[in-house]
C-alpha cells in the first residue's frame, strides 16, 4: 500500500537535546529525509556546508525570504534560520517522510501552514538538568545560557500546541519513543493512499 509522506517536526527549548535525539532517530529510521536549514550563523568547527546547515550571508538569506523559498524562518538567538520549502514539499509529494528540527517559534509557524504535520515537543527532565546541558556542551556564553533558560519557561507554555511530548532524560528512551510515534503515524489510515477501484 502506498503511503503519503508525513512531516515530522521536532522542537523544544535550546539545549534540551533536539540535535542529539534527532541524530539517534535518523540512525534508526533510514528512510526518513532530514531537512537541512539555511542559517546566517557562522559554521562551527567540524560543520560542513550542506550537511549541518546551508550557511548563507545576510543578503543571500534576505533574497531567499523575498523569493518565498522558506516554509518558515525565524530569528533564533541573534541569527536567522529558515526551512527550505521545496525540499520539504517535493519529498512529501513523493511519499517520503521528512524530519525537521527547529525552534518553537518556527514549529508553530509550520503548524499554521501544515496542520497535518506531526509535532513532537522535546522537554527537559528538569530546569536544573537543562542548565547543566547548556553549560556542559560549552557552546554558549554565561549570558546566553541565562537568556536560554529564561526563554525555556515561556517556551514550555507552547507544549499544548503539539501532538506529542517526549521527555529527553535518556537519549535512547527518547529515540525509542519517537520511533514508536513515527511507526504509529505511518500506520494511520489517513496516511495510506487508498486506490479507488
Ligand atoms: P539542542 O539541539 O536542543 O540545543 P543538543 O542536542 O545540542 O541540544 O544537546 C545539548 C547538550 O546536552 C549536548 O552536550 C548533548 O550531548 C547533551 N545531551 C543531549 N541529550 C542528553 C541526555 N538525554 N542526557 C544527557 N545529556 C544530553
Ligand atoms: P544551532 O545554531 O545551535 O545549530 O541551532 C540554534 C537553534 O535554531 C536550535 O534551537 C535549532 O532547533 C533552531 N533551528 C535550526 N534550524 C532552524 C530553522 O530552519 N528554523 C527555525 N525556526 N529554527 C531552526
Amino acid at each position: 500500500m502506498d503511503r503519503k509522506g508525513i512531516l515530522f517536526v521536532i522542537s523544544g527549548p535550546s539545549g534540551v537535546g533536539k540535535g542529539t535525539v534527532k541524530d539517534a532517530v535518523l540512525e534508526r529510521i533510514k528512510d526518513m529525509r532530514l531537512s537541512i536549514s539555511v542559517t546566517t550563523r557562522a559554521p562551527r568547527q567540524g560543520e560542513l556546508n550542506g550537511r549541518e546547515y546551508f550557511f548563507a550571508g545576510e543578503q543571500e538569506f534576505q533574497d531567499l525570504i523575498e523569493k518565498d523559498q522558506f516554509l518558515e524562518w525565524a530569528d533564533v538567538y541573534s541569527h536567522k534560520y529558515g526551512t527550505p520549502r521545496d525540499f520539504v514539499m517535493k519529498n512529501l509529494q513523493s511519499g517520503l517522510d521528512v524530519l525537521i528540527e527547529i525552534d518553537i517559534q518556527g514549529a508553530l509557524k509550520v503548524k499554521s501552514r501544515m496542520p497535518d504535520g506531526v509535532f513532537i515537543f522535546i522537554a527537559p527532565p528538569s530546569t536544573k538538568e537543562l542548565q547543566s546541558r547548556l553549560c556542559g556542551r560549552g557552546k554558549d556564553s554565561q549570558e546566553s545560557i541565562i537568556e536560554r533558560l529564561a526563554s525555556c519557561e515561556k517556551e514550555m507554555e507552547h507544549m499544548k500546541y503539539y501532538d506529542y511530548v517526549v521527555v529527553n532524560d535518556v537519549v535512547k528512551k527518547a529515540a525509542d519513543q519517537i520511533e514508536a510515534i513515527v511507526m504509529a503515524e505511518r500506520c494511520k489510515v489517513k496516511n495510506i493512499k487508498i486506490e479507488v477501484i
